[in-house]
């Protein structure tokens, strides 16, 4: 199967995510070529360029863009050893399809085992700050050495995705992990629409998770689906509040 083939599961899924959500918005075609150039431009001006993907519906479709255009663009991927098995083949799937080279990051085995002895196993949601402490062995280190070397990373963000990210810039230079590095966001203006939209035209391998109502998709014990009204990422550390919603992959100086 090629990396632009949906997986049987997502095709014979008659109720699946393209079905509800793929409507493309007004401008969906320039908004793919302002994309494209975004991309061009960053290898062409800021090279070595590297996508952080999560394999979330957003990302798949950075990564398939940038294996039909030919871009030097490498991938990286955030392995955290709590990811759902639905994620885990589909980074399978990707590594062996995929054009462009996917790396896998881990955190750090013996980190790992010292926060669960210390905190125990269900430590991330007893606090906010252990959930931190949590992302930061399980993410931040390892985001920390994917972005060594690199000038720019790209990521799937969107303004439509919370209010925390309704001014996300297609281009920033502020945000704190980037440390002078530029994060470039070049769906940053797509909605959820256009997403499935090209996922459903270009026929791009997804996480079958989305078919079942995860419309942001993380570690397992932290993402739950969401119900008809909830807000996109409410299935996202949902017993925490609005405001503490983010990993520290995309805080802000
Ligand atoms: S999302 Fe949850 S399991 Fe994953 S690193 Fe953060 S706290 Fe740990």
């Amino acid at each position: 199967m090629s990396m632009s083939t949906l997986s049987q599961s997502n095709q014979s899924n008659k109720a699946n995510a393209i079905a509800l959500h793929a409507k493309p918005s007004a401008h969906f075609l320039e908004k793919v070529a302002e994309t494209v150039s975004l991309l061009q431009q960053s290898v062409t001006d800021f090279s070595p360029v590297t996508q952080a993907s999560s394999l979330g519906a957003e990302d798949v479709v950075i990564t398939h863009l940038i294996d039909a255009n030919a871009l030097n663009i490498p991938v990286f991927v955030l392995e955290t050893g709590a990811l759902h098995h639905e994620t885990l083949a589909l980074l399978e799937r990707t590594q062996a399809h995929a054009r462009t080279s996917i790396k896998v990051y881990r955190p750090a085995n013996e980190k790992v085992i010292e926060f669960v002895k210390t905190h125990g196993q269900n430590a991330i949601y007893e606090s906010l700050e252990l959930r931190k402490a949590c992302c930061q062995v399980r993410k931040l280190a390892p985001l920390a050495e994917a972005l060594k070397g690199q000038r720019v990373w790209v990521t799937g963000l969107r303004r439509e995705q919370s209010s925390n990210r309704a001014e996300v810039p297609l281009i920033d230079r502020t945000d704190e992990p980037s440390k002078g590095l530029i994060k470039l966001n070049p769906l940053a203006n797509w909605t959820w629409g256009d997403v499935w939209h090209y996922i459903a035209i270009n026929q791009v391998d997804y996480n079958p998770l989305h078919d079942q109502f995860f419309p942001s998709i993380g570690c397992a014990p932290c993402t739950r689906a969401i119900s008809l009204g909830e807000e996109f990422r409410a299935g996202r550390w949902w017993w925490e509040d609005e405001a503490a919603k983010e990993c520290g992959l995309h805080a802000k100086k």
